[in-house]
């Protein structure tokens, strides 16, 4: 379809309907278990969400409101107002979000100032022919749809970015920080990633991150890629990640789980797999122990159509938060080897 076509059809789509169209596939409602799950930090996410699928909403309009909330609060340091910054003290988010029933997705990556990256992905999604816009390029489009900019770096994620700077390298120019002035160097990767199910069995993620901290400047992890950061497939299930994103990106992680669940495996069964072929896969020095053993983790989040659930990590036990619209919990997740040995 050429292009000028594609965007009349879409104008008259537009006039009919709100933005997301209304596919959904025949299913005995008797039989959907909504089922929400996010990560360790996301238990407000999946509350949020869902309560908006319990009163109609969309998954994507459900997990996009719930990971709102935590780039919204300055107190998480992974994403959003407030996630660790990049080598230079400059946040910069990644993030992507899929729709099952359209299969559609948005991504942007490095955006800075603007602490919402998953409501700029869904319009990625929405309002343009594209699925990826990163950079001032992203920034750019953000602010054509009314984002205002906004310094993202809190005093406290500030505090802790100058510490890991202080203490670089003890011949540069930089004293090491007296302690009673520093805030402690946290973990140095954190994001949340959302999947849901609807009442009408429909299924979608999001993940979003401010990715590794003190990263060079422009480094993009999985977060922002489909397959890799999140996968939805609205006829098998979502699987989303946290962790060492650029293991996730040399193994298509997301994908290859919703891939294992296509071919019979429960949720919890397709993480531990993924996991298991990240490990497999490890093979340069710099990412193994002197056991042999990975020196990363990563996480996966998975659900499947009928509402089944699964979370596995390379080291665990991790929490997750779980959502069954009866009890909103955090779990701990199934693993390869336990953190504590
Ligand atoms: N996966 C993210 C990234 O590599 C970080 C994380 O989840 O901790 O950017």
């Amino acid at each position: 379809m050429k292009r000028r076509t594609f965007i009349k059809s879409g104008i008259m789509l537009g006039a009919a309907s709100s933005a997301i169209p209304n596919i959904s596939f025949a299913r005995n409602s008797d039989k959907i278990k909504p089922v929400v799950i996010s990560s360790g930090n996301g238990q407000r996410a999946t509350a949020k969400a869902m309560e908006m699928i319990n009163n109609g909403s969309d998954a994507l309009d459900a997990v996009i409101a719930g990971v709102n909330i935590i780039e919204d609060d300055p107190e998480d340091n992974s994403v959003g107002l407030g996630g660790l910054p990049n080598e230079d003290g400059i946040v910069e988010l990644d993030a992507c979000c899929m729709h099952g029933p359209t299969h559609n997705a948005g991504a942007v990556a490095s955006l800075r100032n603007i602490k919402n990256p998953s409501k700029v992905a869904r319009l990625v999604m929405e309002r343009t022919d594209h699925v990826l816009i990163v950079g001032d390029g992203a920034l750019r489009f953000a602010k054509a749809h009314g984002f205002k900019e906004e310094e993202l770096l809190t005093d406290h994620s500030r505090k802790i970015w100058l510490k890991w700077k202080e203490n670089l390298n003890k011949d540069d120019d930089w004293f090491s920080p007296s302690d009673e002035n520093s805030a402690d160097i946290e973990s140095t990767t954190g994001t949340i990633s959302c999947c849901a199910v609807d009442l009408a069995g429909n299924i979608s993620g999001v993940t979003t991150t401010s990715g590794l901290s003190f990263k060079i400047p422009g480094r993009v992890g999985d977060s922002p890629i489909i397959g890799a950061g999140l996968y939805v497939d609205n006829e098998v299930g979502a699987c989303g990640t946290t962790g060492r994103g650029e293991e996730n990106l040399k193994n298509l992680s997301c994908l290859l789980a919703v891939e294992f669940m296509r071919m019979g495996d429960s949720p919890e069964e397709a993480c531990l797999k993924v996991c298991k072929r990240i490990v497999r896969n490890a093979k340069i020095k710099s990412l193994l122990k002197e056991n042999g053993k990975p020196n990363f983790n990563v996480t996966f989040y998975a659900v499947n159509k009928s509402g089944a659930y699964g979370c596995a990590s390379i080291y665990g036990p991790k929490k997750f938060a779980l959502h069954d619209s009866q009890k909103n919990q955090v779990l701990d997740s199934a693993y390869l080897f336990n953190k504590m040995k």
